[in-house]
């Protein structure tokens, strides 16, 4: 069997979801699972719901509209008739927040984000499921509530696996005999049965799960790029594509920010040996990029720039020694405040990190680090991490940038720099 993902923006309006069908249709070629993310922006809209009903700043049913416009344009975008049930079935499935937002806010805001922002991925596996079917193709759409289960971190719930796994092989097999899936991203259940996210951009980390459990012949993302890029377009004019990649490559680049792919994606693809294909949904002929098991080092130096650094350089007040107990707390406020780490650097007498400015934990988290530590901060900086790369590449991206730390092993360098332009 295969899995195709769909990410919010092949879905964006009716002529790309007509797209999606058509890419279904004629790309298929066995039993199929189709994991679909919100139809465009409608996370970011949503998480403007939740900001506005928590904090009671605004109102939240200005940003819930928007999304219902949308989506109702959409529809009359794909169906002639509006008494189709469609319809009806949207307009519940926005009551059920409506709902929520009628009551004074009192649950936790982790745990009221995932209840209303899961909504888009709802929204849009009903809309893609309900055309589908509505032009004859045999699809059914289910609940990936049902079948991805996870603690209750909520925003960055753990996926069980067992108990995953158990549920999906039970029902799906015989489901997809006869039908193909449409089911969401992103989304899980605890065992209470409350909606759980699985991190941002967590669709495609949702269809490796699917796919492992099925123990799908191959996956495949379909993005609006050609494949896995050397370079994000945004930052750089000759970019190239990478035809094929290693699972190992592919694991490093994302863990190094490449954001083509979510990072949690490539690992149980790579445990169960299944090929992942990212492909354009705009030229879906071309064969894009295939990662899968090859012993071909990446032909071409790979660039991956981050924005909006924060740079803390930590020493003990003391002028003690950085040791054990000294790194283990800081990364124990590190885990506090959900703050990942994307350059780390340790010496004798001091500890440096970099991350992303990502605001109000960063500010608590320098306070908090102040209690015992002497704290630089420098902020507005870029990290820069080259894979395979040679002192050619190095001179590339230094250019007008002053060097404030630089970490090299065997295959990747991390620079940190500042923008001297500015
Ligand atoms: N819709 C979610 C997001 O935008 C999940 C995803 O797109 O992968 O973060
Ligand atoms: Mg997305």
């Amino acid at each position: 069997m295969q899995v195709f993902k769909f990410g919010g923006a092949s879905v964006k309006n009716a002529e790309n979801i007509k797209n999606v069908a058509s890419i279904i249709a004629k790309y298929k070629t066995s039993e199929l699972l189709v994991v679909v993310s919100a139809i465009n922006k409608t996370t970011n809209t949503l998480e403007q719901v939740v900001n506005a009903y928590y904090h009671q700043t605004e109102d939240p049913h200005h940003y819930l509209n928007e999304i219902k416009a949308e989506h109702f344009a959409i529809l009359d975008d794909l169906f002639e008739d509006s008494s189709h049930p469609i319809y009806n079935e949207i307009s519940n499935t926005f009551v059920e927040v409506e709902w929520i937002l009628e009551e004074e806010p009192q649950d936790a805001y982790d745990y009221l984000y995932d209840q209303i922002v899961s909504l888009g991925e709802i929204l849009s596996s009903k809309v893609i499921a309900a055309y589908t079917q509505h032009i004859g193709m045999s699809t059914k759409w289910v609940d990936a509530r049902d079948y991805i289960q996870t603690d209750n971190t909520f925003r960055e719930a753990k996926v069980n696996w067992s108990l995953t796994e158990d549920r999906i092989r039970r029902d799906l097999p015989s489901i997809l005999d006869d039908f193909i899936i449409i089911t969401q991203g992103f989304i899980g259940s605890t065992s209470e049965n409350f909606t759980t996210t699985l991190g941002r951009e967590g669709s495609d980390y949702t269809a490796a799960i699917f796919a492992s459990c099925l123990n799908a012949e191959d996956i495949t993302i379909w993005k609006d790029v050609p494949g896995v890029l050397n370079a994000d377009p945004k930052w750089f004019d000759h970019t190239e594509l990478i035809p094929e990649l290693s699972y190992t490559d592919a694991i490093e680049l994302t863990y190094y920010g490449a954001t083509v792919i979510h990072p949690k994606t490539i690992k149980p693809l790579q445990n169960k040996k299944i090929t992942l294909n990212v492909r354009s949904f705009l030229t879906p002929e071309n064969p894009g990029t295939v990662i899968r098991t090859t012993n071909q080092t990446l032909p071409v130096p790979s660039f991956i720039f981050k924005v909006d650094q924060v740079f803390f350089n930590i020493q003990p007040r003391d002028f003690s020694f950085i040791v054990e107990d000294n790194l283990s707390h800081i990364f124990s406020l590190l885990h506090q405040h959900r703050i990942k780490i994307n350059m780390m650097h340790n010496s004798a007498i001091s500890f440096a990190i970099s991350v992303d400015n990502t605001g109000d934990n960063i500010k608590a988290f320098c306070g908090d680090l102040e209690k015992r530590y002497k704290v630089e901060v420098q902020k507005g900086l870029e990290l820069i991490t080259i894979r395979y790369y040679n002192q050619q590449t190095i001179d590339r991206v230094l250019v007008n940038k002053e060097i404030i730390r630089e970490l090299k092993d065997q295959y990747t360098c991390q620079i940190l720099v500042k923008d001297l332009n500015e």
